[in-house]
This record gives C-alpha cells, structure tokens and sequence, in this order.
C-alpha cells in the first residue's frame, strides 16, 4: 500500500483533493459513504483545530449522487450534530444531500475483537460501534495536531469519536494508548485522509496549541502507514506517540517526506500552567478539560470575579486535578478537583470538588 501526499492551501483544496485520490487510484467500493471528520467540539475556523469543511466538501464533490452520513461523536457533554453546523458542516451536508449525525445516539452493533486479543478485558472482547461502518464506505477525515496525552492526533486517535460515550471514558482510565491500537486493529477505513493545511503545533489539541500552516493533504487506504507518515511530517520519533504502531520505510507518492516534514513545537511537562494555576490532567477526557474553559470565560466576563482570580490563581498559586490521581501534585498551592473522575483524591485529601461528568463551569466558577 501507499501513503500520498499533496499540497494543498485554503484556495486550492479542490484540485490537491482531486490530485490525492487519483496518486491513490482510489474507488468506493460500497454505494454509500459515511464520513468521520474530527470535530469533536466547536471553535472558531481556520486555527488547527478541527477538519476543516472544505476538505470535506472536496472529498465529495469527487463522488456526486452518491447517499452520504457525515458523523462525529464528539467529547463528553458536547452535542455533535449541533458542534458540526457551528463549524461548517450545515452548508457542506446541503450542497451534498448528506445527512449530520450525532453517533451517541446513532445505531450501534457489538464487532468482536479477534479471538487472540485479550490485552484489555475490561470491554469484555467487544466494542459497541456505529452500524454505518458495517453498510457504509467508511472515510477517517481526521485533523493533523498534537495532544498532550497521546503525542499526536491523527486518523488512530480520530476513531475515538466511534465510540459510545461509556467507551470514551473507559478509553482514557483503562490508557489511551492500549486502547486507541485496539480500535485499530478493530477498525479499519477503507480511505484515510489527515487534513494538515492549517495544523495544529505546541500543547494541542485544545487551547494550548498553535495553528501551523503546512499547506499538505496526506491520504491512503492503510490507517497505520498514514499515521506513521504524518507523524515523520510533524517531525516526531515514534516514542511520541505510542498508540502509533511503528512501521518503517513506507512507500509515499506526491512530495517528498523531507521537502515538507517540520518540526511541531511541543513542550508539555505533564501539566498546563496559566497565570499561576497548573492544570493537572492525569487520565481525563476533555469534557471536564472543556468545563474548565468554560469557567475561565465566565471569570473574565465579571468584574468582582476577574480580582478574585487575581488573588487565587495569579498571586497565589492554584493547582486543578482532573481525572483519577492518588496525590497531590508537587509544590501545589491551594488544590481544587474538578469531575466525578476526581472524587477519590478530594475524599482522601478532604478537597473541594466540582461535581459532575463533566461539571457545570459555573460550579467550577465558585471554586476557582
Ligand atoms: S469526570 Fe471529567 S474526566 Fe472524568 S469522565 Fe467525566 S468528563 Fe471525563
């Protein structure tokens, strides 16, 4: 098999796609398609952070008439049919009669694991997956950024958002690595594509990060080849990025490997630090990630809020747990937990605790 690559800018996704899919000699082989883009939460365009729409809208333009499911499942407590209209997807699903789904609440059919795979139990050697990878062409179009839990985010780590929202969670506490290699032994699109004109650099895939324009479309019919390949691109070893199984000497078409690779910024050292508040993740998903956020933004917006956060999380310093810890993170300052993932570290410290999976931010507010 072959991994391509091509050029591509805001103005030219059309043509690169078209260049791609004709390097890969690439044909549906089902009547329908179901698309899976990342955009797993809404934010503003063009920064690196989700599959942007036009790569999309291009892929089908080359496939017209033919019945088309556009379907993401996006983090805990974010509505996905409502996150793809907010970021393009309404105009894309128009022009080509497809339909947006929210996979939580799509039909699901239970895909064994094959009989010698026993590493992770827990799923009881299943996955409760979308119906449409079973009747639909699957196509993984997934974004080019880092992660700081996973290294990067490329089409292995795209498929979470397969995932029922029970899954998800048990991906992340069961380790993110293991688990994302197991759907890619369970799962594999017929066609891959990583969208990597507006990357994403530095501490992704959340606000951390940096958009990058690398100006590239990579794609081919093997997930594991793509991911190695955009991985060299972004100029990281494969210790970077564990759930990647390692392949070696894949064949590419288009430009050359070492006339675009660069190297991606990252420096995550295990937690975030903003002002003076340190951001501990552990194993959480991004729900209680986005809680947070959100709790920063409706800080800003108050006056009386914004000096007590001077006080708190600038002057003193503040150290927020998400997920499951067993202690306290060294040198802390005054410790909140934030999510039921959390709870058990609260308890035993005596701690306060935002409630929830995820938390409401405005339970949050309070404790910041
Ligand atoms: S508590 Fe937070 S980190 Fe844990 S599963 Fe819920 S949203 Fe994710």
């Amino acid at each position: 098999m072959t991994v391509a690559i091509v050029r591509a800018t805001p103005d030219s996704v059309g043509p690169a796609m078209a260049e791609l899919v004709s390097l890969l000699g690439y044909r549906p082989s089902h009547r329908a398609l179901f698309i899976k883009p990342n955009v797993p939460d809404s934010g503003p365009p063009g920064q690196g952070l989700f599959t942007d729409p036009s790569v999309v809208d291009a892929f089908l333009d080359l496939f017209p008439g033919m019945p088309v499911v556009i379907g993401e499942g996006c983090i805990v407590g974010c509505d996905a049919s409502v996150a793809l209209r907010k970021n393009g997807y309404g105009e894309v699903a128009a022009r080509h009669a497809a339909e947006l789904v929210d996979l939580e609440k799509s039909p699901r059919v239970s895909v064994p694991f094959p009989p010698d795979w026993d590493s992770i139990p827990a799923f009881g050697g299943h996955l409760d997956l979308p119906t449409y990878l079973q009747s639909h062409e699957y196509i993984n179009i997934a974004k080019m950024k880092t992660h700081v839990q996973t290294g990067v985010t490329l089409g292995l780590k795209n498929q979470k958002g397969l995932l029922a929202g029970a899954d998800k969670r048990r991906f992340h506490s069961l380790g993110l690595h293991e688990c994302i290699r197991a759907l890619g032994d369970l799962v594999q699109p017929n066609l891959t594509i990583v969208d990597g004109i507006v990357a994403l650099e530095g501490n992704g895939p959340w606000r951390y990060g940096t958009p990058l324009a690398m100006n590239l479309l990579v794609g081919g019919t093997n997930l594991v080849e793509v991911d190695n390949v955009c991985r060299e691109l972004m100029g990281f070893p494969p210790e970077h990025a564990p759930h990647i199984p390692r392949l070696q000497g894949v064949e590419t078409v288009g430009v050359a490997v070492e006339h675009v690779r660069r190297q991606f910024a990252f420096h995550y050292q295990g937690c975030f630090v903003y002002k003076n508040v340190h951001e501990h993740l552990n194993d959480s998903c991004s729900g209680c990630n986005l809680s947070l956020y959100h709790a920063f933004r409706a800080m800003k917006r108050s006056r009386l809020r914004r000096i007590r956060f001077l006080y708190r999380g600038v002057w003193r310093r503040l150290d927020v747990v998400m997920g499951h810890a067993d202690s306290l993170p060294s040198g802390h300052g005054k410790v909140i937990c934030v999510g039921e993932c959390a709870r058990r570290l609260a308890e035993k410290y005596g701690l306060p605790l935002a409630r929830g999976c995820p938390p409401d931010p405005e339970k949050l507010v309070r404790l910041l």
